[in-house]
């Protein structure tokens, strides 16, 4: 019995029946469905000579011993936001179950293979994404600010958490996991019509985007609708307006696929008869290179200062929150692409505009690559996310064949 794609299909379709409802996926992390899903998946494991382990954040593992204690990881994560898709996180699970089978099939590895089910990768619940694997990358370091985030019914995180066996204070000792790790790699829904649009299947992950993310406040003086001149007018949404046109051309001088999106401005007063006195605008921009994420930065903000002067408003910037981009492993994103190759024919190199839990194992310093299967119309976080399930099972191959040579990879090192 080899391989088996169209089963990873059928297990899919079983989860969301189990854990899913008329309005798409409901596997919040934290919750009794999660819990459920996370069961169901240790039934689909049960028989093959694997050990199963939750560790101390949450995560699960299921590892199957090879010669050396060299580890292959492949990750992926049983959460859902609520109203979810059928395939985000699941997806890479599932293929991972795949290829566990085939390979513990095929007797004792050349090196330990394991599989991780990352806990709480969307932060539904608690509004923090990334709970597992950043705990077991060591880069959280907000635990006091955890510890008292409340979910819409006033409940503490710290105390959901306990509920489900985790201890806050304990969460990062999950970092042990990665003693071992050799490799990390990571199946995923693209989530973006890039891959579609090129008419490809499938794609090789080259690192993830990095981020900045700023709120703007433009300050302007409130005055009468009515009896205010154009000419005399500080109006703080002109600056706003200015500058959510002004970020489209620094994004294209960027190039590399830069994106920048201000995503809300709110006004003051805000009602129709006044000019307005204050607007605070969100903005956020990405890259996959620092210093040209820097450099749109930069442009930015000298753009709202020169606005600013022409409207006779002020302008500040306060950060909100950004982080480096994330390069995956050059040897790894080369052995993605022959991978993909392989089972669909062309591959195709992009970046990652969303953050993963590839990320995190990558910042921990294993080496890592993520593979990318198209989204139907770029759709995802929805119950019309969707995959063509030929593509899932051309998905579910190129993650075997990328195991098989990342695992000879390992085991040659
Ligand atoms: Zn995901």
């Amino acid at each position: 019995m080899a391989l088996q794609p169209s089963r990873t299909v059928e297990e899919l379709r079983e989860l969301r029946e189990l854990t899913g409802n008329e309005d798409g996926a409901q596997r919040v992390a934290w919750t009794e469905t999660w819990e459920q899903a996370r069961a169901w998946l240790r039934g689909k494991l049960e028989g093959l000579p694997v050990e199963h382990e939750v560790d101390e954040a949450g995560n699960q593992w299921f590892t199957l011993r090879g010669a050396s204690d060299k580890a292959l990881l492949i990750g992926g994560h049983m959460d859902s936001v609520p109203n979810g898709g059928w395939l985000d996180g699941c997806l890479n699970v599932l293929a991972g179950v795949e290829v566990l089978r085939r390979i513990a099939e095929e007797g004792e590895p050349p090196v330990t293979v394991r599989l991780v089910d990352w806990a709480d990768e969307e932060g539904a619940r608690f509004g923090r994404s990334l709970f597992g694997s950043s705990a077991c990358s060591g880069t959280m370091d907000d635990q006091e600010e955890i510890r008292n985030r409340t979910d819409a019914n006033g409940v503490r995180w710290e105390d959901a958490l306990r509920e489900h066996g985790v201890d806050l204070d304990r969460a990062k000792e999950s970092g042990r996991q990665l003693g071992h790790a050799a490799a990390y790699l990571e199946l995923h829904i693209e989530q973006g019509p890039v891959l579609e649009s090129m008419g490809l299947p499938l794609g090789a992950v080259i690192g993830t985007f990095g981020v900045e993310r700023h709120l703007i406040t433009w300050k302007g003086q409130a005055a009468h609708a009515g009896s205010t001149p154009m000419d005399q007018r500080r109006d703080a949404l002109a600056g706003a307006a200015k500058l959510a046109l002004e970020i489209r051309p620094i994004a294209a001088r960027a190039g590399g696929g830069a994106v920048c999106t201000s995503g809300g401005v709110v006004t003051k007063p805000g009602i129709v008869t006044s000019v307005v006195e204050t607007a605070e605008q969100l903005l956020d921009q990405r890259h996959m290179d620092a210093d040209t994420l820097a450099r749109m930065l930069a442009e930015a903000k000298e753009a709202s200062e020169r606005f600013a002067a022409e409207e006779n408003v002020e302008v500040s910037w306060d950060r909100i929150w950004h982080i480096q981009p994330i390069l995956f492993h050059d040897e790894l994103v080369t052995m993605a692409d022959e991978s993909i190759r392989e089972v669909a024919g062309q591959s195709h190199r992009l970046p990652s505009g969303p953050l993963h839990d590839a990320a995190e194992v990558a910042r921990a310093g294993v080496p890592t690559v993520m593979l990318f299967v198209q989204s139907l119309r770029g759709l995802s976080h929805t119950k019309l996310e969707d995959t063509k399930p030929e593509h899932l099972e051309l998905a579910v191959q190129a993650l075997d064949r990328l195991a098989s040579m990342a695992l000879a990879w390992v085991a040659a090192e």
